[in-house]
């Protein structure tokens, strides 16, 4: 029987099975490195590793200081593949056990997020990793055997989260705009919607502007939506004053042309739009008409008026 201990799962990173075709691939063991990276930053409390903004964040940082070869950093394939190396194994959402069952190839991040749940490691490794003197001999197994030449580099790249480094960069400049070419990596453009939907979550105070809901979890989850004034797949427009915070239901209705907001930042309701409404223990929308919704605690951050009476116009409110 095989004992499932440190020697073991060094051997294991050390001979994890990659393609080859057009060079050693690099995305298993950048992905075992952004682990153990979050791993030492405490924010794999549970033996479950979700396709996050925060994981593809930190796996580009590895990525861009380590990665020398042309290959394409795509997080889904070394989260996908990694199942062959017996240690890694996927939890499916509801409706997708059977294609994760069968091993049904899933090459991109949306494809992948959208049937999986979370990766989780052996019992056994995890319960490993929660020393630190086992998670510093991975680490360095790993680099040995993958970028023997960056050994020296890979202290500093632990020292810091690459995604809270990006939601900080891109509050300091209040957001950003992109052009086309920007936009072609599908890890990179899921990294830099989650930063702008953080950071304008967080300048309402994880309430929404409309209804002023604010439902925030235990673990700091919260039911507010980053929405964009004027489309993103339009616009490419991630500058806050381009947000709103909104919960599903307001966004929903926002991105329809259900409501519009005025240069006093009223809510405008055009009644031809509804037929009926009934709301239980709580105002139907119509009751909102004239009230003032919340605004960023930021005031450099108000949400563009111009943008607003873009909204205006392409529902035909007034
Ligand atoms: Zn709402």
């Amino acid at each position: 029987m095989v004992v499932r201990d440190l020697p073991y799962y060094a051997k294991r990173f050390a001979n994890l099975r990659v393609d080859k075709a057009r060079g050693t691939a690099p995305h298993k063991p950048i992905l075992l490195l952004t682990v153990l990276d979050l791993f030492e930053k405490g924010k794999f409390p549970h033996n479950e590793v979700y396709l996050s903004p925060e994981l593809t964040a930190n796996f580009l940082k590895f990525w861009h200081q380590f990665v020398s070869s042309d290959h394409h950093s795509n997080i889904a394939l070394p989260f996908f593949h990694l199942t062959g190396d017996k240690f890694w194994h996927l939890m499916p959402n509801p409706g997708f056990e059977a294609a994760i069952q069968a091993r049904v190839k899933l090459r991109t991040l949306p494809a992948l997020r959208s049937a999986v749940k979370y990766a989780y490691l052996d019992e056994e490794l995890f319960a490993l990793l929660q020393a630190p003197q086992s998670r510093h001999d991975l680490t360095t197994i790993l680099i040995q055997a993958w970028f023997p030449e960056k050994g020296n580099e890979i202290t500093e790249s632990f020292k810091y989260d690459e995604f809270d480094a990006i939601q900080q960069t891109l509050f300091d400049s209040g957001g950003a705009t992109y052009n086309v070419d920007d936009l072609k990596d599908a890890d990179q453009i899921f990294v830099r919607n989650a930063a702008f939907r953080r950071n304008v979550v967080k300048l309402y105070d994880q309430r929404c502007a409309f209804c002023k809901l604010r439902v925030v979890s235990w673990d700091g989850v919260n039911m507010v939506d980053g929405a964009h004034i004027q489309p993103f797949s339009e616009f490419r427009d991630d500058r806050f004053v381009n947000g709103l915070a909104l919960c599903k239901n307001h966004h929903w209705a926002f991105d329809r042309g259900w409501f519009g907001v005025d240069d006093d930042y009223r809510i405008m309701i055009p009644w031809d739009r509804f037929i009926e409404e009934a709301a239980v223990e709580s105002r139907g929308m119509m009751g909102f008409k004239g009230e003032r919704i919340e605004l960023p605690r930021e005031e450099s951050f108000m949400p563009s008026l111009e943008g607003l009476r873009w909204h205006r116009e392409r529902w035909g409110i007034e």
